[in-house]
């Protein structure tokens, strides 16, 4: 109960000194950081004084042996050294451990000095001065040593100096005042408070030094923390530049860098507002500007702020980071910081956000935005009502121009083609590439028939027009499906899976056109994938059947050979059409076993004609590029027993625009076993003279498009006469199929085309009516072999 207000005493006095040193005008943050270098010296010093203390309790125990004093004395010396190695143990202990001061450890040293103090000046007083010359000597010593050395120790915490040395020289005087000597008196009196006024002068200047020196390196350091911070991050290059403004916001400091960045001359930045600057670089109204100065205003520190700014004539980005700074007392003055340009990272960051959204190539949206965007438009309808509608694109022909022009010249096609798109579309509608050369578009908020039909029809229109690919021109046609929701579908998976369909209906209608999604395309989707399962089976039970159709010579008309023209005899459709299940055999990859089985029976069939008839045998680009034809060719041949020369393979255009080396690889196999190769359908797809000199044929038929048309259309006439013309000068043999009237025939005859096929002559026949068509057309000029047929035909109708 006592040790309070002997602590509250202690405290006041302490406060006293403080003002005295100029330790009482510092931050308590400061004062606090002072007080433990104070305490830290004074622990410092410690050992010091209390070996001293020892040094002197020994020599006096040494001269007062055997006196009565020397007991008491040696309980002093004991006391004086068990609060010394306490003291010491307890600043070693702190000094060691702590930052911050122990509580209370202020006042203890304080008080520990007091008690030591006290003990030195009763111990003065109780040796035996008056008696002995020698121990007048040794206390005199003993006094003014023990003073020097507390100096020395405790000079830094004046507190605690003058703790100790205040009771050890009212003890000392009081020594003196015991002498009877009067001379001795004042000589002792003098000196000792001589020595004591000497002593607390110089300690108060020292101590006051002290306190100036260390405060002010702590304040240095507080404020080092800060700065040393934004240091750090301009030396690691974090940032670019140091910037900061004082109280009023006007700049007063900045490093090199912030010049550079701003193209601002330092003599005008310099004084300029800070935020007023800011504000005149970044964009109006910009939200994070007005963040910024709510920070800055509220003196609250930022860190890596980002502003889009305009600085030395470029749009770029700025990170800021700022502090604000105080001075000793704690005063705000201002603002430091430190500012980089991340435009870079920026740019990067942007890209990097465009790249996730979209398509690299064109620009256009990705799959996965486009399927976000019908997300969000589903949202809308679902909750709004909002109907929307979607364009399903697919170029036509693409992978031809790919093939043929290479994947470089069909990306840059893309890009082109992507371009024309999103120029005709709304800045709200959305245009996407969904792969290859597939493409949506999304018109939000518009399920208008009108509008989506009105878009795909210039869409067609601009797409269409000739595009310059490494100067060539070049024409590509685009089919559009179309879906519109709420009408077609109220699922995304629905109306995308709709807007496919009337894609599939647009390219089945010939290309080029655009299709709405109608109710029944979904049965007719339904339809042919029970036509895929039915074909699976259709080889194994013998649905599949060859017709024949007759070839003819122009000249004379009698028949040279047969095409063989597959028909699918369906249980409950009857005879299906090729044009109808060929696709469907191609998609599910049944067209390479169907192929297989096609050229086989045909050359089975051959095998049993008169030896002049030939037989030609359609082979689908898709089957020819995954079998190996050459085999399967040479197969059939063998197993049939049919010459090669009798047998004549019918390929398309389509397939020469892929993979040309690999394919006249195959043809050349195919010709080496002696089959002619004969390209069929020509002047439909890309007929160009280089596929006909690079190719190796031996016949190209004339597409019945054009013997169609030749009767009433003079291009057609003009193009048959010059295909006639170019196929004489390379050395083919010319054919046209689709001959349906007499004047189509006598004109092709007339340019020299040399061999016929169409309803004219004869339609494709069945095995019941080819060995009565041979018969007539083909055995009456040869006696014997009629006779053969004959009977032949007789076993038949038995
Ligand atoms: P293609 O090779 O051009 O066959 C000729 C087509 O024209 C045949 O149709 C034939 O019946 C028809 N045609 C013949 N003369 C005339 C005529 O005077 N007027 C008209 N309008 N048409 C005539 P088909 O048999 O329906 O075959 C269609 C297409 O299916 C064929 O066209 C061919 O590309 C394909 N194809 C037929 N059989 C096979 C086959 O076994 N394998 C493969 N891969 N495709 C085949
Ligand atoms: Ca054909
Ligand atoms: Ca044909």
């Amino acid at each position: 109960m006592i040790v309070n207000p002997v602590l509250g005493l202690v405290s006041a006095i302490n406060g006293l000194f403080d003002r005295a040193i100029g330790a009482a005008g510092l931050s308590p943050q400061i004062r606090g950081k002072l007080l433990r270098q104070q305490l830290d010296s004074v622990g410092r010093m410690m050992p010091v004084l209390v070996a001293a203390s020892l040094v002197v309790v020994v020599a006096v125990l040494a001269l007062t042996w055997r006196s009565v004093m020397f007991w008491p004395l040696l309980v002093v010396g004991g006391v004086i050294g068990l609060i010394g190695m306490h003291s010491v143990s307890l600043a070693v202990d702190w000094r060691h451990g702590q930052v911050t001061v122990p509580p209370g450890s202020a006042s203890r040293s304080v008080i520990y000095s007091a008690v030591l103090g006290t003990l030195w000046g009763v111990v003065v007083n109780v040796l035996p001065i008056e008696q002995d010359g020698t121990m007048r000597g040794v206390a005199a010593m003993g006094v003014s040593g023990l003073l020097c050395i507390a100096m020395m120790a405790l000079v830094n915490y004046p507190q605690a100096l003058a703790a100790f040395a205040i009771p050890l020289v009212i003890g000392g005087l009081a020594a003196v005042l015991g002498l009877s000597s009067s001379l001795d008196m004042w000589m002792h009196g003098t000196l000792l408070i001589g020595l004591t006024l000497i002593m607390a002068v110089i300690a108060r200047h020292h101590a006051a030094a002290f306190v100036a020196h260390r405060g002010a390196e702590a304040l240095v350091k507080e404020k080092g923390e800060i700065i040393g911070l934004l240091l750090r991050e301009f030396e690691q290059g974090a940032s670019d530049w140091i910037w900061g403004f004082d109280a009023g916001g006007a700049i007063n400091s900045m490093s090199a860098g912030f010049t550079t960045a701003t193209g601002v001359p330092e003599a005008a930045l310099m004084g300029a507002d800070f935020v007023d600057f800011l504000r005149c670089i970044t964009p109006p109204n910009d939200p994070l500007m007005t963040h910024l100065e709510r920070d800055m205003t509220g003196r609250q520190t930022f860190q890596d702020v980002e502003l889009r700014v305009t600085a030395d004539g470029r749009e770029c980005w700025w990170s800021l980071t700022g502090k604000p700074a105080v001075d000793e007392s704690g005063n705000y003055t201002g603002y430091v910081g430190t500012g980089s340009d991340v435009t870079e990272r920026k740019a990067a960051e942007r890209r990097i956000a465009l790249l996730a959204h979209h398509d690299s190539m064109t620009g256009l949206l990705n799959r996965t935005k486009f399927t976000e965007q019908l997300n969000s438009c589903v949202a809308r309808l679902e909750r709004y009502g909002t109907a929307f509608s979607i364009l399903f694109l697919d170029l036509d022909q693409f992978k031809a121009v790919n093939d043929s022009r290479g994947h470089m010249a069909g990306d840059r096609l893309l890009v082109q083609v992507a371009k024309r798109m999103q120029a005709m579309v709304r800045e709200t509608d959305f245009v996407a590439r969904l792969g290859g050369d597939e493409f949506a578009i999304i018109l939000p908020n518009d399920g208008n028939v009108e509008s989506a039909s009105g878009l795909a029809t210039r869409l067609i229109e601009q797409i269409g027009h000739p595009y310059l690919l490494d100067g060539e021109p070049l024409s590509i046609g685009v089919s559009i499906g179309i879906a519109i929701a709420p009408l077609n579908g109220t699922r995304p998976d629905q109306i995308l899976r709709n807007a496919d369909l009337a894609l599939y209906r647009a390219k089945a209608d010939g290309r080029s056109v655009f299709r709405f999604f109608e109710s029944q395309m979904d049965s007719e989707a339904r339809q042919r994938r029970l036509l895929e399962v039915e074909l699976r089976d259709a080889l194994l039970n013998n649905e599949l059947v060859l017709y024949y159709q007759p070839v003819v010579a122009a000249s004379d008309e009698s028949p040279i050979g047969f095409e063989a023209l597959i028909r699918w005899n369906h249980p409950s459709r009857g005879l299906v059409p090729p044009a109808e299940f060929i696709p469907i055999a191609e998609q599910s990859g049944l067209i390479v076993d169907i192929g297989d089985w096609t050229i086989q029976q045909a050359c089975m069939a051959a095998a049993t004609w008169p030896e002049h008839l030939t037989v030609a045998v359609n082979v689908s680009a898709n089957h020819f590029r995954r079998a190996d034809i050459a085999l399967i060719v040479q197969k059939a041949l063998a197993i049939s027993g049919l010459a090669p020369q009798r047998l004549e393979i019918e390929i398309t255009e389509g397939l020469l625009l892929e993979k040309p080396d690999e394919v006249i690889e195959k043809l050349g196999e195919i010709r080496a076993l002696g089959v002619a190769i004969a390209m069929d359908d020509f002047g439909t797809g890309y007929s160009s003279l280089s596929h006909l000199t690079k190719f190796p044929f031996d016949k190209i038929k004339i597409d019945r498009a054009f013997v169609g048309a030749s009767c009433d259309d003079a291009v057609s006439r003009d193009t048959l006469k010059a295909i006639a013309l170019m196929g004489r000068t390379l050395g083919l043999t010319i054919a046209a199929e689709g001959v349906e009237t007499k004047e189509q025939a006598d004109f092709l005859s007339a340019i020299a085309c040399q061999q016929l096929q169409g309803f004219y002559f004869s339609r494709p026949l069945d095995s019941m009516d080819l060995p009565h068509y041979l018969l007539t057309h083909v055995l009456t000029q040869a006696p014997a072999l009629k006779a053969a047929a004959e009977a032949k035909l007789a076993g038949l109708a038995g």
